[in-house]
């Protein structure tokens, strides 16, 4: 563990702690803490917030084919060291084409290593529900370059940057996350067609 993961640890911690001793105990978390822990906690917290900001920076100066991916890669953390320091290091254009760095233990990154796993963990909570209650998942593979992830309801893939159309061409019905592809209609037409070309 190197410096800037501590601080992130203890900034992650640090609202954990002063929510708890608020909440819960009911108590001053400076009073309770004592004057001298309380600030080493603040500046701590003060330092990684900065840090943070700063790599947010760069990451919005990029253009994403929509912006929940660029929520997803400010909430990334890295897969080495898991600092949330997550920076470009092009300061404009495509970020499909940008490097990236992690602030902390210094690994180059790229768009295409890190992307499909900040998708993942973003919408980690939506995936589980929808498959839990039903409903429509939010990521699904993408039907053009099949390792992508294909975020349904922005209609774009995070990798390819392919858009699937969302009605079917025949029926006029709309497509569900499961049936989407790229021959432009719904599971039943696709089922319908196959079974006539069989015939
Ligand atoms: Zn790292
Ligand atoms: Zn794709
Ligand atoms: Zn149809």
């Amino acid at each position: 563990m190197n410096s800037e993961s501590v601080q992130q640890l203890i900034s992650d911690s640090f609202i954990i702690i002063r929510n708890f001793i608020v909440d819960e105990l009911n108590e001053d978390p400076k009073e309770l803490l004592g004057e001298d822990y309380w600030k080493i906690l603040v500046d701590v917290n003060e330092v990684y917030e900065k840090e943070k900001q700063e790599c947010d920076s760069t990451l919005k100066k990029l253009d994403y084919f929509s912006d929940e991916i660029l929520y997803a890669l400010q909430a990334y953390r890295c897969g080495e060291c898991g600092s949330g320091l997550l920076e470009a290091t092009s300061d404009q254009g495509k970020a499909v084409e940008a490097s990236f760095k992690c602030r902390s233990c210094e690994n180059d990154l790229h768009y295409e290593s890190i992307v499909n796993a900040a998708i993942n963990e973003y919408y980690a909570d939506d995936v589980y529900l929808s498959h839990k209650d039903g409903g429509d998942s939010p990521v699904i593979d993408c039907p053009f370059c099949f390792d992508g992830s294909y975020l349904f309801h922005e209609g774009v893939c995070a990798s390819c940057g392919d858009s699937a159309t969302h009605e079917c061409e025949r029926c006029g019905a709309s497509i569900p996350p499961e049936e989407i592809s790229e021959d432009n209609v719904c599971g039943y037409c696709a089922h319908m067609w196959a079974k006539m070309m069989a015939e």
